[in-house]
């Protein structure tokens, strides 16, 4: 398996696992692979597309197959692999360890037929040291999130937790979920853990969900995806946390001495300096009600993404709203000094974004990976399409407009739980709030 992150030690939980499960050995020089018969890869972000663009020329003879989170969309590393898994591996990883290359959603790129993704029972084992499945999928349904969308909602058997929580020698447990708090039976977890003088270490709630006992209880920092600036923007994007909650909550954590991550969104469609304006609102009025405390939020450009309502529409990056967040982040150095520490680190900038939108949509070739690490830093996407168009790349189809619902996708052949119609049931939420034309 090749440690796309530069350390011969696994890093991802797919690396974790399927190293220490089945004895994969870990290479991590690129001259190592040509000298090895088949090599499997985890693409963790679209942005790994440009690094196997990279050692591309290395292939060889050799048989190359991917997993992993981005590789679910795998159009950017689809030229350059010959399978692709689709969905997690854990039950299958051993068949194709074996060679069996037989499973429907075992991707052959040279054979693009209808793919499903897969969906197989949620481990009932640790999937690392100290980490255990709770959930997969996530019952809400905020309209940019895969999670939401590309598989059902599925619980661990409730024994199966409290067994492993009660039994581990562990201090700090991890109960993957996306969202924890929406767990049904997470409160009798939060109890369970408390008896046994132990802590959940990795958990995102979703904020609506999370009872003043879960946050007294947690020693952790409290993860909350908050999203939308506004609460006009959440709505629309089917987030729906009120003003006065998200506030409340926000100063019962710090009240109760909790560090708070909050990860906000911007470039979500119809967003303007008002939605930014009411975000500066909340953070005064927190930092008004509390004394001390560390708050970070860190900010994410959304990007339209693949098999969620959101594939239908344009993906835009505001450099207004980066230059907002970047002069508040500045404003917010030293800030410790005089009440809540608000720390914001600096969002991905447009040249990143616009490399991670390009590989949900073209393959990564070593010439297109050129053409956009040459671009700048931070530049207008006009310009970046307008520059990609001069090195011979047309891009301008993938950003000038909304996509009716009929758009050919590149990942149509990639067959997800829910369906277009379902999915354009959802977009419909969007046209409603004048996000998208029509
Ligand atoms: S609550 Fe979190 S994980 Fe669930 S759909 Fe919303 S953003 Fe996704």
């Amino acid at each position: 398996m090749y440690a796309l992150r530069g350390d011969s030690k696994p890093q991802t939980m797919a690396e974790k696992y399927f190293a220490s499960r089945y004895g994969v050995p870990m290479i991590n020089r690129p001259e190592d692979l040509p000298q090895t018969g088949t090599v499997l890869w985890s693409i963790h972000s679209f942005r790994d597309a440009y690094k196997v663009a990279a050692m591309s020329h290395l292939k060889g003879d050799a048989e190359w197959v991917t997993g992993g989170n981005a590789a679910t969309n795998p159009t950017g590393v689809a030229w350059i692999m010959d399978r692709i898994f689709l969905g997690d591996a854990w039950a299958e990883f051993g068949q194709i360890l074996a060679g069996d290359r037989s499973h429907p959603s075992l991707y052959n790129p040279s054979d693009p037929g209808p793919v499903p993704l897969n969906e197989e029972p949620i481990p009932d084992h640790p999937v690392a040291p100290g980490v255990v499945m709770m959930s997969v999928g996530c019952p809400r349904r905020c309209l940019f999130c895969v999670n939401a969308f590309r598989r059902p909602y599925e619980e661990q058997d409730q024994q199966v937790i409290l067994d492993y929580v009660r039994g581990s020698a562990r201090k700090g447990i991890d109960l993957i979920s996306n969202s924890s708090s929406d767990v049904s039976y997470y409160e009798d977890i939060t109890r369970t853990l408390a008896d046994a003088g132990k802590t959940d270490t990795g958990i995102s709630m979703a904020m609506a969900a999370t009872s003043d006992e879960v946050i007294a209880a947690r020693k952790r920092e409290m993860l909350w995806g908050i999203e939308g600036m506004s609460q006009r923007m959440r709505k629309l994007m089917n987030k729906p946390i009120k003003r006065a909650l998200l506030r409340e909550r926000l100063i019962r954590a710090l009240q109760l001495g909790k560090q708070v991550r909050t990860v906000y969104q911007f470039n979500f469609p119809t967003e303007t300096v008002e939605d930014w304006e009411e975000f500066l609102g909340d953070v005064e009025h927190v930092r008004e009600a509390c004394d001390s405390g560390y708050w970070a939020i860190p900010f994410i450009p959304h990007q339209p993404t693949a098999m969620t309502p959101t594939q239908w529409l344009r993906p835009q990056y505001s450099l207004d709203m980066v230059e907002r967040i970047m002069a508040f982040r500045k404003s917010m150095f030293g800030s410790k000094e005089n009440g809540v520490g608000v720390y914001v680190p600096a969002p991905l900038y447009p040249r990143g974004w616009f490399q991670q939108v390009l590989s949900e949509w073209l393959p990564i070739t070593p010439a297109l990976a050129a053409a956009a690490q040459a671009l700048p830093h931070k530049a207008p996407i006009p310009e970046l399409v307008s520059r990609m168009d001069d090195a011979g790349f047309d891009v301008s189809h993938i950003f000038d407009s909304d996509k009716p619902k009929d758009y050919a996708f590149p990942w149509d052949h990639i067959q997800p739980w829910m369906d277009r119609d379902r999915l354009w049931h959802f977009a419909k939420r969007l046209r409603k709030g004048g996000a998208v034309a029509g």
